[in-house]
């Protein structure tokens, strides 16, 4: 492999070994289209300078003189000379794109000798001292690493001592004084003068810029975007063209379409008489890119075509910079845009319209991730806000709200009409009522699987969580940064959390609200044609399956009976029914709930008339739903203390025992699940009953009704086994004659290891298998979900010894073997066995790929992940 490849050479299929903007330099002269000529040092030579000690291979610099000749020949012009100089650019150029994260030089082979000659050759002499000082300014940033700060200062200064506003107002001498000084500021902080040798110059830049690699920036850019650090960049030597030289000249980029909305039409800016990085760096204000019509309309014309060719060659939207010199086009870059979500969809089906792409490959464009963004609220793009700290972006959409510390009052003041955000250090299923009312939830502790993540997710709530500058203390919070309060923020002063992006805002922030466009319908219609896998929703309410619904959802994965327990109105009851010290009173709390449930029940039949709804039984350990024990026992401490009223007394004392004997070392691992339902089988048969009431009247409204009756946490065949005669005894009482008319199945979540090592024996009782993947990746790893996060898992996955978080993609070889078996066993004794996933999986990427190879028969996401899994599914079928 050559170490140099002039553009001629190259095309745009050799990104690895030519970078992104180098290949398709390459690419564009093939193209006929109007490139400076140049050549490209290959990201082998980069991976060679690092493996070497930070040294240019020997040989090579040999190498780039001979190439450099070959463009002095085809210029007509000399590098270094004093006549006819050559002026060049070096330019950095990744594999994939890192917009501005590592530099360029621009002007190259200019010193106090051949800036005459370049003055003297193009008759323009404030051109050539203007080319200069920029090289002076650009070289001592990027060669010799100094502060951008003294040149500006003296930028400013000379302007100011001139009367002039403008970079391009300097006046020949004006800029001559300008060279003499930056000279002097190079020599100062380099602590060498600027190199006059022109070939030394080059030497500098080459290796400055494989140095640029290893910036800061450019490595926090390469972590955030999972860009391998070993891939190197290439260095793009190329001919200068002039945007600087006078009022027929400038500079811009332009975008083929709008990549914010995904509108056909050109978008961009651009400088008159200006060079390069002037239009991003701020200096001047461009102008919008329709003025260029105006002011140079031949360009405008050459631009417009060029944008044509470019986005029918690439058959993508294009992100292109170029420059016009004396009124000719000169393309400097392309690459494929990057776009919003919206934009992404917009544009995936206008060019599936156009004729430019088929719809697989439309459906293949998509990212199935950024869809999150789009069904949810979203911060204006036009508004500034006031960013007092950033946490982990757990569950995306903005929401905008008063502060509020604790979930009643977020309830209380939701009642009056009142839009809150829940602030806390953590949740638990307590507070999911506090969820429920706000508008949005921001924790200090706890990952982006947390409860309070999973939860707000699963109600598309937005949730910010584990934002570590925020301390909560006397119904307030404080950002700490470095150990400065920098902001507090009390009960009822206003906020807004940005979920996709973790940003915590001070105030009130103008949002957008979401909506399922005719493109996006449109897509997700043909990824509906080319997806085996079903999508099925995770829902608890009607509200949420009749929004599931609307996304598409074709039924309900897991809908789970504990959330109906734990409104405010029904805890007192559950309470009373856990606590009941008689067979009496348990059956007379249960006989409270079971309308509510049954209520329920046929609110979440009538959404999903036609589809089926797979029910689990009660599942939490009962404490979870009685007060904490520390509370409890201060609470009796400070009664007894006080020598409260005896009933009182007595009533904590009850309730503390019985927190006391329901207290578990490892809860998790403890009595719940079917475990619950083999030492209270009333709780079961009460939830059941409710179920099959629910289904009689909705059969009786003429409604299809399918439930699938799901036990959790089964580990032996047995358990499964009575449970399921619990459920059929109970479907003959409630539905006496009329159980022909009702198909229900029953099943499992499989979430125990064992119970996907037993599959075989345990399918012999199982309509269904549903894998619970949260539970089943916490005891196959033998991590504690609401312990991992923040801490080892954490270490785990930026010391990437790891691939991943488990909990949010898939284990395949760990989780994913027993899953793989479970199916495979399980099928085996029966073939028409049902088989899905329900957990937090069910709505990511990576792991619906693997449900679909899996020969699953569907996923199940909660409802803003519908659209997402739909297309993911239709990826995985491509
Ligand atoms: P980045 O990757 O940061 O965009 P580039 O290498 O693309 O850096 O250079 C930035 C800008 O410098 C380009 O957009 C272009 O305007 C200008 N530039 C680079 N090479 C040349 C050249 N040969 N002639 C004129 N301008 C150039
Ligand atoms: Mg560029
Ligand atoms: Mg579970």
């Amino acid at each position: 492999m050559p170490s140099v490849m002039p553009f001629e050479q190259g095309n745009k299929t050799m990104k690895k070994l030519l970078g992104g903007k180098g290949a398709n330099l390459a690419e564009m002269t093939h193209l006929g289209l109007p490139v400076p000529p140049g050549f490209t040092i290959t990201t082998d030579v980069c991976r060679a300078y690092y493996a070497g000690n930070r040294q240019l291979p020997s040989g090579l610099f040999e190498e780039v003189l001979e190439a450099l000749h070959r463009l002095e020949e085809a210029k007509g012009e000399r590098f270094g000379d004093s006549l006819k100089p050559l002026l060049i650019s070096v330019r950095s150029g990744s594999v994939d794109s890192m917009p501005g994260m590592m530099d360029t030089i621009l002007n190259l082979g200019l010193n106090d000798d051949t800036v005459e000659g370049l003055a003297k050759v193009t008759g323009d002499e404030r051109f050539a001292y203007d080319c200069y000082r920029r090289l002076i300014h650009m070289f001592g940033n990027v060669v010799f690493e100094l502060e951008g700060y003294p040149f500006e200062f003296i930028l400013q200064q000379t302007k100011k001592r001139h009367g002039v506003n403008e970079d391009h107002q300097l006046t020949a001498s004006a800029l001559q004084g300008l060279i003499q000084e930056y000279k002097a500021v190079i020599a100062k902080h380099a602590g060498r003068p600027f190199p006059q040798a022109v070939e030394e110059q080059l030497k500098l830049a080459v290796e400055a810029v494989f140095r640029s690699w290893n910036n800061q920036r450019a490595r926090i850019y390469r972590k955030i975007h999972q860009i391998p650090d070993e891939q190197g960049t290439a260095v793009n030597i190329q001919a200068m063209v002039f945007g600087n030289r006078g009022e027929g000249c400038g500079t811009g980029v332009v975008f083929t379409r709008n990549p914010s909305t995904g509108e056909p039409h050109l978008y961009g800016e651009f400088l008159i008489n200006a060079q390069g990085e002037d239009v991003v760096a701020g200096i001047r204000t461009p102008v919008p890119i329709a003025r260029l019509a105006e002011e140079l309309p031949q360009a405008y014309e050459q631009l417009v075509a060029a944008a044509a060719a470019l986005e029918r060659h690439y058959r993508d939207m294009q992100d292109i910079e170029f420059t016009v010199e004396q009124g000719k086009l000169y393309l400097l870059q392309t690459r494929n845009g990057k776009r919003t979500a919206q934009a992404a969809v917009q544009l995936a089906v206008a060019f599936v319209k156009e004729g430019t792409i088929t719809k697989e490959e439309a459906i293949g464009r998509i990212e199935p991730f950024h869809l999150d963004q789009l069904l949810h609220r979203a911060i204006d793009p036009a508004c500034e806000p006031d960013v007092l700290a950033v946490g982990l972006p757990a569950s995306p959409g903005a929401a905008t709200g008063q502060a509020v510390f604790d979930a009643d009052t977020a309830e209380a003041w939701a009642r009056t009409g009142k839009k809150v955000i829940l602030v806390r250090s953590e949740t638990t299923p307590e507070d999911i009522h506090g969820v429920l009312a706000a508008e949005g939830v921001l924790t200090s502790r706890g990952g982006m699987t947390s409860h309070a993540a999973v939860v707000a997710r699963g109600m598309g709530k937005p949730c910010v969580c584990g934002c570590e500058p925020i301390r909560l203390r006397d119904g307030a919070f404080e950002v700490v940064v470095a150990e400065q309060v920098t902001a507090t923020i009390g009960e009822g002063d206003w906020v807004s959390i940005d979920g996709a992006t973790g940003r915590v805002i001070r105030g009130v922030v103008q949002l957008r609200e979401p909506e399922l466009t005719a493109e996006l319908e449109e897509l997700l219609a043909w990824a509906d044609d080319v997806r085996r896998l079903q999508v099925y929703t995770n829902a608890d309410t009607p509200e949420d399956a009749r929004r599931a619904r609307s996304f598409g959802a074709e039924g309900i994965g897991l809908c789970r009976t504990e959330h109906m327990f734990m409104s405010p109105d029904r805890v007192p009851v559950v309470q009373a029914m856990i606590l009941a010290e008689r067979p009496e009173e348990r059956e007379a709390a249960l006989a409270q709930l079971l309308p509510m449930q049954q209520h329920d029940f046929e609110g979440i039949f009538r959404a999903m008339a036609g589809l089926p709804v797979t029910i689990r039984l009660l599942d939490p350990p009962l404490h979870e739903f009685l007060p904490n024990l520390e509370q409890l026992s201060i609470q009796h401490a400070l009664l007894q203390q006080r020598g409260g009223e005896a009933a009182d007394m007595q009533r904590i004392e009850k309730l503390l025992r019985k927190v006391r004997s329901l207290h578990e070392m490892n809860p998790m691992l403890g009595t719940r699940g079917c475990r619950l339902g083999l030492l209270y089988p009333e709780i079961y048969e009460m939830q059941v009953e409710a179920l099959f009431r629910a289904a009689l009247t909705c059969l009786e409204e003429q409604l299809e009704v399918i439930p699938d009756v799901m036990i959790p946490l089964v580990g032996h065949a047995v358990e499964l086994k009575l449970m399921r005669e619990l459920v059929d005894r109970k479907a003959s009482e409630v539905l006496g004659a009329r159980r022909s008319e009702l198909t229900y199945r029953v099943g499992t979540m499989i979430e125990v290891p064992r119970a996907a090592i037993t599959a075989a024996q345990i399918a012999k009782h199982a309509d269904f298998f549903s894998f619970g993947t949260n539970d089943l990746t916490q005891m196959t790893l033998g991590y504690s979900r609401d312990d991992a996060e923040g801490k080892f898992l954490t270490h785990y996955v930026e010391q990437k010894l790891l691939p991943a978080n488990p909990f949010q993609v898939l284990d395949r070889e760990g989780v994913g073997m027993l899953v793989h078996w479970a199916t495979e066993q399980g099928k085996s004794v029966k073939p028409e066995l049902k088989t899905g996933i329900c957990g937090e999986h069910g709505g990511d990427k990576e792991s619906i790929f693997f449900c679909h190879e899996q020969g699953l028969d569907y996923v199940s996401c909660s409802p803003y992940r519908v659209p997402l899994a739909r297309i993911a599914a239709a990826q995985a079928a491509l």
